[in-house]
């Protein structure tokens, strides 16, 4: 039997994800939500998802546009076995008791605390411990980034300490009002709040971040110095490391992707998703190891990161698979990420 899945909140992630869960094997897109009319609500009809009228939303306003709708949000939770939550930041804290009302299980987003759900989750990272919970929280998109990179270098070679900067996009592309579009802005909490995000997947994990924003709607960027417990044999074990590895899209030097525009052009001519890179991306000119030092930059399209995470939650939530392993590799399958080699 397929898991029922609602999405709530059918906005950047939300539509990405809905899109996501409706091509698993092992799941049903039961519905989505939208508070108003908007071109996202007429092209979720237009895919056939049952529209549902969230939070405040007037049911009315749905019928003038001629956008119908099959209900409210609180009765497309009956209908469902999880609700993912991809509602702007710190909208989910309130929708948690809606869906502990109705009864159901919920998956939410990184722009909420990680008090909010039993565990954080990353799929490379920590899917077996989040087996069987009712609340999940699918990390945010540069945790989900530097926990994926983490999963990869810890068990192959011990992390002593990481220092990372984040180099961070203003606004995702569709935002008209958010910037800088002018100017370099320093985040002045030292570290940023990301570290410890990523001890919520690895609680153990010698971490310090610092980050800044910049004018790009683009990807975010991660400058990583990563000292490692033991000295990798050179330089392409570890590329080697990160390309055995799914959720990783190494590009080579002859590709000439010289930077994040060129990245997502390769996700435009590939076309999977909405133009995404669901992908942690590392440039091999990128990678410098000298002894147990090792230097990358990586970068992490905040748009479709975690799309693959949350699919993998639900299917961790409902013990779906045996291992995390499986689930990456269903969901990555059926979403046509690049296959790990
Ligand atoms: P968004 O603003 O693009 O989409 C949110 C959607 O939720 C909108 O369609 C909005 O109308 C709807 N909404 C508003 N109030 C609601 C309510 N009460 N109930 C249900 N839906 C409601 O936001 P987003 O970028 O998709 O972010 C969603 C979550 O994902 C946040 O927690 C965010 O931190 C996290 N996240 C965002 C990014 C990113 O870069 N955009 C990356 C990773 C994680």
């Amino acid at each position: 039997m397929k898991v029922r899945v609602a999405i709530n909140g059918f906005g950047t992630i939300g539509k990405r994800v809905a899109d996501a869960v409706a091509r698993q094997p092992d799941m049903e897109l039961v519905g989505v939500t939208k508070t108003r009319p908007s071109f996202e609500a007429r092209r979720a009809r237009e895919k056939g998802y049952p529209l549902y009228v969230a939070g405040a939303g007037d049911p009315s306003e749905f019928e003038s546009a001629g956008l119908p709708v099959a209900g409210t949000g609180a009765d497309l939770f009956a209908r469902v076995d999880v609700v993912i939550d991809a509602s702007p930041d710190k909208v989910g804290r309130t929708n948690r008791a809606l869906y502990e009302a109705a009864g159901v299980r919920a998956i939410f987003q990184g722009g909420e605390k990680a008090e909010i759900a039993d565990a954080s989750f990353n799929a490379l990272g920590n899917y077996a411990a989040c087996r069987g919970k009712r609340f999940l929280r699918v990390v945010s998109c540069n945790t989900t980034g530097l926990a994926r990179a983490a999963a990869v270098l810890g068990p192959a070679w011990g992390i002593d300490h990481w220092e990372a900067t984040l180099v961070r996009r203003g606004a995702d592309p569709a935002e008209s009002k958010k910037g800088p579009i002018n100017g370099i802005l320093p985040t002045f909490q030292l570290p940023s709040h990301h570290g410890p995000d990523v001890r919520t997947i690895f609680p153990d994990l010698s971490i310090a971040t610092t980050a800044l924003v910049v004018p790009t709607t683009l990807m975010h960027v991660h400058v990583n110095h990563v000292r490692l417990r033991r000295e990798p044999t050179d330089l392409p074990s570890v590329l080697e490391a990160f390309r055995a590895s799914p959720r990783f899209h190494l590009f080579a030097p002859w590709e000439h992707a010289d930077g994040t525009p060129q990245v997502m052009e390769y996700a435009r001519d590939r076309g999977i998703g909405f133009n995404d890179m669901m992908e942690n991306v590392l440039w091999e000119s990128g990678v410098r190891l000298d002894g147990r030092n090792l230097d990358f930059f990586q970068a992490i399209h905040q748009e479709s990161i975690v799309v693959p995470e949350n699919v993998d939650a639900v299917r961790a939530m409902f013990d779906l698979a045996p291992d995390g392993p499986t689930s990456i590799a269903i969901t990555d399958r059926a979403l046509g990420l690049t296959p790990a080699r």
